[in-house]
């Protein structure tokens, strides 16, 4: 009788220290893949031959990140970032852009943006059928109801049913000001047709009517009643006072009940976090569900990133100094998000799953944060990425736009000079 074949690995994680909240995993073990997929997790990891073996001793082993909220429709928008800038190179697998596309354009951004990214893009496509072509600028023009037509997105979210995850729309002063929650109110209406969540912008943006401003803590009482569960709300420690903390000294009660019925806050990071209104949410127990960066360029001038002093891991960092324990924060870039895009082969390293996985390091040291009011958060430590693995395909992240979190001597070197991960050196060996 000859023996069972023994799959042999394309590649082997080992003696990582795996963090998987799906899984409920947060322990040193090994991880096999075989072409795009995990193929085994643990003993049964550490026994298949391998072709290549990375000694990853003293890292953490995550599923890939998924950043909920990126801007990268390049030249077609005026502050978009390249997406795997956004993505691979910002220790993020999969990456959403957050209505840069509307239903007529997001043709363009699949075909000339998606299609070419090696990160996973998807799109929250915006319920305007323009997209977000300058920003917050001309919010009266491309955002107001004569902009919104139902036929065109339910075509698009027909056609492209992989990249269009979801609808993007807003709950803020401008656009409340001079129509209303019409808008709101029509892609509440697409979300239940089309079984689609929506992922609502809060705080001013838009031109104001000033003749008809909403009192600012009056703002998302109009935006409730139109949320369903998986909706997700942006930017949940934003100081603007239209905001969802908005000036009170509490967490408001409908906060606690939307939250009881499923809606989610996701970070949506970006230029009004403020740490002083994230430690008062905490303590009332109100975590990010997700953690997107809402990473951009300058509204101002096309390709200029050289503003950006906030990203996805910074983001991430920020969480972990204000006390949100590890396992969470990885379970808001992993998990969480992965079931908002409902997506079942990612945010998670379970067999069979894809093998997309972001490598990270601890440096000690302290390191110290601003806020939009010019808090300051000093943390003894950090999370750096030193690699992703796309696909199985080992990446190095330039982490061109990570500056807030780590200076330009500290980017990873490249896996196969050898990735300084804490004491431990990773290397890849041929067996
Ligand atoms: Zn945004």
């Amino acid at each position: 009788m000859s023996p069972p074949p023994t799959q042999r690995a394309d590649l082997l994680l080992k003696g990582g220290h795996v963090i998987d909240p799906a899984n409920g995993i947060d322990a040193v073990m090994d991880i096999a893949i075989i072409g795009q997929h995990i193929a085994a997790v643990g003993a049964a990891a550490s026994a298949m031959p391998a072709r290549k073996t990375l000694d990853a001793t003293g890292a953490i082993i995550s599923p890939g990140f998924i950043d909920m909220h990126v801007h990268c429709y390049e030249w077609v928008t005026n502050f978009g970032v390249p997406a795997d800038a956004a993505g691979i190179h910002s220790g993020a697998t999969t990456i959403v852009d957050q209505g840069s596309s509307g239903a007529w354009t997001v043709g363009g951004f699949k075909a000339f943006i998606a299609d070419p990214a090696k990160t996973d893009v998807r799109a929250f496509v915006s319920i305007n059928v323009a997209g977000a072509l300058q920003g917050g600028m001309e919010g009266t023009t491309l955002h107001n109801p004569k902009m919104v037509d139902f036929a065109s997105f339910a075509h698009i979210a027909e056609t492209y049913p992989q990249l269009v995850r979801g609808i993007k729309c807003h709950g803020e002063s401008g656009g409340f000001s001079h129509w209303g929650t019409e808008v709101l109110g029509r892609a509440a209406e697409t979300g239940k047709a089309l079984g689609l969540p929506l992922y609502i912008h809060t705080g001013e943006l838009f031109p104001v009517d000033e003749a008809n401003r909403p009192t600012p803590s009056a703002v998302m009482g109009q935006v409730v009643p139109f949320l369903k569960p998986g909706d997700v709300l942006a930017h949940v420690y934003s100081s603007m006072p239209d905001g969802i903390m908005s000036v009170n000294e509490s967490v408001p009660a409908w906060l606690h009940e939307a939250r009881a019925q499923g809606v989610l806050f996701d970070l949506g990071h970006g230029i009004n976090l403020s740490f002083a209104i994230a430690r008062k949410m905490l303590e009332a127990g109100i975590m990010p569900d997700t953690l997107g960066s809402d990473v951009h360029g300058d509204f101002c001038s096309y390709h200029d990133f050289t503003i950006l002093d906030y990203s996805l891991i910074g983001g991430f960092n920020k969480m972990l100094g204000l006390g949100i324990p590890m396992v969470d924060a990885i379970r808001a870039l992993t998990a969480t998000p992965a079931r908002v895009l409902a997506d079942p082969s990612i945010g998670h390293l379970s067999v069979g799953a894809r093998a997309n996985i972001t490598l990270l390091r601890e440096v000690e040291g302290s390191w110290t944060f601003i806020d939009c009011r010019r808090e300051r958060l000093t943390v003894p430590r950090r999370i750096l990425p030193d690699a992703v693995i796309m696909n199985g395909e080992i990446i190095t992240p330039d982490c061109g736009l990570l500056s807030d979190v780590m200076s330009p001597n500290e980017r990873p070197r490249g896996i196969t000079r050898g990735l300084s991960l804490g004491a431990a050196a990773i290397g890849l060996a041929a067996q």
